[in-house]
């Protein structure tokens, strides 16, 4: 612990992160633990990636109907807020003082945070160009998704001219509508994918309604312009053919990393896949006592399926505060080409459930009627198929039921496609 901190606080529960995932939780537990229940939020009011979005399709699952992000966001906030949690905004978590201790940068100052347990539910972030290795003169023309949304929902700020999205997923269609919005028109839409990467009907909607031309097999090589962006260079990745787009504004959607610096420094086991922390089936992390929910663990599902985890998390938080004694009777759970990760990545004996009862997993290449086989020391312990395709660009979900064969002394699992 380095510097001084001028203020301790004990508290029941400390979550990290008032997203969608980090909110359910909290309005969940705060009715159900003897003690505090606080959330430690970075930016000025709670709700996450969600207040950032104008745009509807929020809360379907969770909520059971679909609302624009802002009001999911209040309406989650509110929710939490109401049940007694105590969400505490323009303060971020910094570091860690100990096993369940974390060290606080807010307005009043630096404190430190005890908790009996802790949740991260720091959500995910888009790659900016530089970590993309894309080069190019850094500009204020050039914006991840989750940048613009800022700058034209929360800021209100409006710029003409042409843009082009680089991705072409559900997030890279959100930033086309929001170009809109702000008065600049998507040029371009360009992915190195094969196949246009969102849901077949969004995409097909997106093209008509909104007339932008989706560039697939085709890579940014660089964006042109010094002080401001007067282009992107472009190359057919079969042919090798580059060409120049004209543009003011470049945005890099998708191709997500998890905000998972606190988890790292605070040595948890990590996935080097997903480069998030490893949870078990109970969404328990390789510390006791730290969980982790939403985004962080999967990037990126939709908020939805991330406030579902908040509401998963709750029974295994009240069992490890109830002193229930943890198992340490659990399998890995390993990626199989062409899944490049899995979460859960480990398959808990006394828990064998995942959040919705699926594992979540993320496919580069495209299948349709995939069947998924799990196998165990050589041997086929189950299989499912699955009507629904896997897709490069959005999570693919599993029913657990995959894993009904499992083996306590059988060793690790692998997950792949017939
Ligand atoms: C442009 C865009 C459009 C989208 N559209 C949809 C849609 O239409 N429907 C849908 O269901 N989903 C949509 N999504 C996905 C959805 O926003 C995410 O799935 C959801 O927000 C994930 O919730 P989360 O709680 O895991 O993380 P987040 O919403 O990312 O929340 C994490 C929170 O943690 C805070 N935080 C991180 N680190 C710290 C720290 N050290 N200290 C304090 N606070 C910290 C962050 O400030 C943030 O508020 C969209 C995403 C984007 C980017």
């Amino acid at each position: 612990m380095t510097g001084t901190f001028s203020q301790q606080a004990h508290v029941r529960v400390a979550i990290i992160g008032g997203g969608p995932s980090g909110l359910r939780a909290a309005a969940e537990l705060a009715g159900l633990v003897d003690g505090e229940v606080l959330v430690i939020e970075r930016e000025s009011a709670a709700g996450g990636i969600p207040r950032h979005c104008a745009h509807t399709g929020f809360g379907i699952r969770d909520l059971g109907r679909s609302m624009s992000g802002p009001a999911y966001a209040r309406r989650l906030t509110e929710r939490a807020v109401r049940a007694g949690a105590r969400v505490m905004t323009s303060s971020m978590v910094t570091g860690w003082a100990g096993e369940r201790a974390l060290e606080v940068t807010s307005p009043a100052g630096r404190m430190i945070v005890q908790a009996d347990v802790v949740i991260l539910a720091t959500g995910a972030r888009e790659r900016p160009q530089p970590a993309r290795l894309i080069p190019g003169a850094r500009s204020a023309g050039v914006l991840t998704s989750g940048e613009l949304q800022g700058l034209v929902h929360l800021d209100g700020r409006r710029f003409g001219g042409r843009a082009v999205v680089v991705g072409s997923e559900l997030v890279s269609w959100s930033a086309v509508l929001t170009l809109r919005e702000a008065g600049c028109r998507t040029v371009a839409m360009a992915t190195q994918a094969e196949q246009r990467e969102a849901y077949g009907l969004v995409g097909a909607l997106g093209r008509l309604a909104l007339r932008v031309p989706v560039l697939t097999s085709t890579r940014v090589t660089r964006v042109l312009g010094q002080q401001a962006v007067t282009g992107v260079e472009v190359e057919a990745i079969d042919s090798g053919e580059r060409r120049i787009i004209d543009c003011e504004i470049v945005v890099f959607s998708a191709d997500w990393i998890p905000d998972s610096e606190l988890a790292r420094a605070a040595g948890l086991r990590m996935d080097a896949m997903s480069k998030a922390p490893v949870v078990d089936t109970a969404l328990r992390t390789s510390r006791p006592g730290v969980f982790a929910i939403g985004n962080l663990l999967h990037p990126v599902d939709t908020a939805d399926i991330a406030a579902l985890d908040g509401a998963a998390v709750v029974s295994h938080v009240m069992a490890f505060l109830g002193g229930s004694s943890m198992s340490s009777d659990s399998i890995d759970l390993i990626a199989q080409e062409p899944f490049r990760w899995i979460a859960p990545a480990r398959l808990r004996m006394d828990a064998r459930t995942p959040p919705r009862g699926r594992l979540l997993a993320w496919s580069d290449e495209r299948r349709y009627l995939p069947t998924i086989v799990a196998t165990q020391a050589g041997r086929v312990i189950g299989s499912v198929r699955s009507p629904w395709p896997c897709v490069p660009g959005r999570v693919f979900r599993i029913p657990v039921r995959v894993l009904s064969g499992a083996d306590p002394a059988g060793g690790p699992i692998t997950i792949g496609l017939r």
